[in-house]
């Protein structure tokens, strides 16, 4: 049986260790892996760099996400233990949902017509309020930490 109730729990936690990752670690202790994915945002303390590099060290967070789900996967699959199986597809499918939105829709790292093509509602709210995090007017935009969640005045334009 497909577990779609775990599937979408471990989904939507993901989005809270996103979160919190985001605000306590990235802006914490690993900003040296983070900092070169806000290198043109003209924060305080960064050096201004303008050449476009392919990858950013902020990458290394996709390896840290994608180790723990390989892991549930293989495990699960091999033990025929499908609650880990769901739980491992969950985290895959946010790690894809944060891919396609973060890097490719909101930053344009690869192009793909389809994805950047005109957005609904949601995800334009979605693009303001990490652009917010980005190009922040005050302390509150910058603490859009998250990506699905936010606060609901980004609906409006
Ligand atoms: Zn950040
Ligand atoms: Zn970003």
């Amino acid at each position: 049986m497909i577990d779609i109730s775990l599937l979408a729990l471990a989904y939507f936690f993901m989005e809270f260790v996103a979160w919190s990752n985001h605000n306590y670690v990235m802006h914490g202790f690993l900003w040296k892996w983070h900092k070169d994915h806000h290198r043109k945002d003209n924060l305080q303390g960064l050096p201004k760099k303008t050449e476009d590099q392919r990858f950013e060290k902020n990458d290394l967070f996709f390896l840290v996400y994608a180790i723990p789900a390989i892991v549930l996967l293989i495990v699960g699959f091999s033990m025929h233990y499908l609650p880990m199986v769901f739980i491992g597809i969950g985290i895959t499918l946010y790690g894809f949902t944060y891919f396609a939105i973060h890097d490719i829709i909101i930053h344009h790292r690869i192009k793909i017509s389809f994805l950047n093509k005109k957005h609904n509602y949601f995800i334009q709210a979605i693009i303001r309020a990490h652009t917010a995090h980005h190009k922040p007017k005050n302390k509150k935009d910058f603490n859009n930490y998250g990506l699905l969640i936010f606060s609901p005045r980004y609906f409006k334009s």
